[in-house]
């Protein structure tokens, strides 16, 4: 028997190790895992070299518990190890690596951000055994097994080995602290975390665990949507299918192998992010991936995989490494060219998808400047009647109608179809166009489109009078006087109370609506965006709503006439309620006096 001291420097090692990864324990699976497959990956490659003995034969890595000795054993018949081998590489150089790891780590205050990414390998078995033992024999011809055994002091044991079979046996003397991984649920939901993709097939309790060949690093030539949609079940057991998937690979200047799916969108406000999961050679390593990709992407699905991301690194270092940012870049581009190939092939098919993937779409355009830039030529505006446009076609679309003095064009838009009805109606009356604006980032969108495209100004389609919206200077005069004109202002003024309404006159066409209640485009923009960013309710600033009154209808005359007698007063007060009826705001007391007055009026 050799006994020996572990070549280290940093005594309390072990404890170190254990509180450091306190966070993390799990990925002791992992990398012993990972481990195995690199073994059984080696041997492959040597199977061919004269030092072989014997068959390859099952190569099933396979994992088991025994509660009766409190073990996890994780067995591998990969390439093994001699003697010599096991000094070199388990008490020198892994502990080595794990010392430098604490030495490195040991006061930054983001060890535990970090932790996951770095390869601690086999010494992470002792942030959950207080005993591991190796019983290995190498494939080399004529090789004798060895045992191999630390308690978690920096002493270790080694002599002859029992085992037979070319191969390596990890066995984890449990811990105290750590009894949840002897139980059969826990550690099966590790393995699918960690190693459902792993390259060699591995078991568990009799079961397998993993698929060795995942469709991300088949050729997507040979590939059928079916095989796409099934994977995506395999990764989403619960999802709808996806609208459309990319297929990643590249090799060069980096490599990068994925899919990523785009969801079908459930909820707008609570978008599913965290859902793209990363992998390095097949091994999951973490499925927060913000660093890695652009915001926006975290709203697609999928995997990614690749050996060329850093991940025994910080975060902070993450962001700023050339790499990442490549391959950032990369599947930006990748997305924007997916999508502008799907809306050049199939227009109709995008259409279609478009209200699912819009808000992905003004999502990235917002946050992304040069997914901004492509999008501009995709990315659609939907009208009242369920057309669909891109910029430039809505642009041409309505500028010979929409286009005012200052040569502005104007698009109006409705967020509720039903509840703006009669604003669109006297908007389409005069041959105007109207486009739906409903999600709660189009307030965002609409200023990003406002910026991008020249001479444009977005307004809501009851932000004023259609002569006030598209102000194209054609003004019609008012038939009332000026003591009329007063007389039809104050009257209403008494009725509507000046601090709520600012009531003003307008010399419409006889046929627009006598009365009508507006609200500026851009105090209500303000409004929404302080309520959408949480600055508190700003409702009760003044200035909201205009009162309009048209001089031109043939009511307002008869109102001026009767010079606030009793008779003008109901008359202005039911098309005040109107007015308010048809933008919602007529409520509580106010509705149910109005409800009352109009029986009483039929009567
Ligand atoms: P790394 O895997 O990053 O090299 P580890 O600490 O996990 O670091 O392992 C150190 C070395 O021990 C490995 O490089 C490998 O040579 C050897 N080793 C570990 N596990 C096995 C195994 N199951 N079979 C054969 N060799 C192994």
């Amino acid at each position: 028997m050799k006994q020996g001291n572990l070549t280290v420097h940093t005594e309390n090692i072990f404890p170190i190790i254990k509180k450091f990864l306190y966070s993390d324990h799990e990925i002791f699976l992992r990398e012993l895992i990972s481990n195995a497959v690199d073994a059984t990956q080696k041997l492959k490659t040597y199977s061919s070299s004269e030092d072989f003995e014997g068959d390859l034969g099952d190569l099933t890595i396979k994992v088991s518990i025994d509660s009766k000795k409190n073990t996890l054993t994780i067995s591998d018949r990969g390439i093994g190890m001699t003697e010599e081998e096991v000094d070199k590489y388990i008490n020198q150089i892994a502990f080595s690596s794990a010392e430098e790891f604490v030495q490195k780590y040991a006061d930054k205050k983001d060890a535990a951000a970090i932790i996951g990414h770095f390869g601690l390998g086999f010494y992470s078995a002792f942030m959950v055994a207080d005993n591991v033992e190796l019983q290995t024999k190498s494939y080399r011809k004529g090789s004798e097994a060895v045992h191999w055994s630390c308690v978690g002091t920096t002493t270790f044991e080694m002599e002859k080995g029992s085992r037979k079979k070319r191969g390596t046996e990890v066995i984890l003397h449990i811990n105290e602290d750590s009894k949840e991984f002897l139980e059969t649920a826990r550690i099966e939901n590790m393995l699918k975390k960690y190693c459902s993709f792993m390259p060699v097939e591995i078991e568990f309790d009799g079961k397998k665990i993993n698929n060795t060949e995942p469709l991300w690093l088949k050729k997507p030539a040979g590939l059928k949507d079916e095989d796409y949609i099934a994977f995506y079940k395999e990764l989403y057991p619960y999802a709808e299918d996806p609208l459309f998937w990319i297929h990643l690979n590249v090799d060069y200047p980096f490599n990068l192998t994925g899919i990523l799916y785009f969801p079908k969108a459930t909820n707008y406000m609570e978008p599913q992010k965290n859902k793209i999961q990363l992998y390095s050679n097949q091994v999951f390593v973490t499925d927060e991936v913000k660093e890695i990709v652009p915001e926006f992407l975290t709203l697609l699905h999928g995997i990614i995989d690749s050996p060329d991301i850093p991940l025994n690194v910080s975060r902070s270092y993450l962001q700023a490494d050339h790499n990442v940012k490549k391959i950032s870049s990369y599947i930006v581009k990748k997305v924007s060219d997916k999508l502008a190939d799907i809306f050049k092939e199939n227009r109709e098919d995008f259409e279609k998808k478009w209200d699912d993937i819009g808000f992905f779409i003004k999502y990235g355009m917002l946050t992304d400047e040069k997914f901004a830039e492509k999008a501009m030529d995709f990315s659609l505006v939907k009208n009242v009647d369920n057309k669909y446009f891109t910029f430039n076609e809505y642009s041409e679309k309505i500028k010979p109608l929409q286009t005012d003095k200052t040569d502005h064009q104007v698009w109006l838009y409705a967020n509720d179809a039903q509840q703006q009805h009669g604003f669109i109606d006297a908007a389409k009356k005069k041959s105007y166009d109207i486009l739906i604006f409903n999600n709660p980032i189009d307030n965002h969108f609409i200023q990003l489109i406002e910026s991008k495209i020249e001479k444009l100004s977005v307004k809501r389609v009851d932000a004023d009078t259609l002569d006030k919206l598209i102000d194209k200077d054609e003004k019609i005069g008012s038939v009332l006087n000026s003591e009329e004109e007063t007389s039809l202002k104050e009257t209403f003024e008494s009725i509507a109370g000046k601090e709520k309404y600012s009531v003003k006159l307008e010399s419409l066409s006889p046929e627009d609506a006598p009365v009508m209640i507006t609200q500026s485009e851009w105090m209500r923009r303000m409004k929404e965006m302080s309520r959408m960013n949480g600055m508190g309710n700003m409702d009760s600033l003044p200035g909201g709503y205009d009162l309009i009154l048209n001089t031109n209808h043939k009511l307002s005359k008869k109102i001026a006439d009767a010079k606030g007698d009793e008779e003008a007063k109901k008359l202005s007060g039911y098309l005040f309620d109107l007015a308010r009826l048809s933008q919602n705001l007529l409520s509580g007391q106010d509705l149910t006096d109005f409800v009352s007055k109009s029986i009483e009026n039929l009567g």
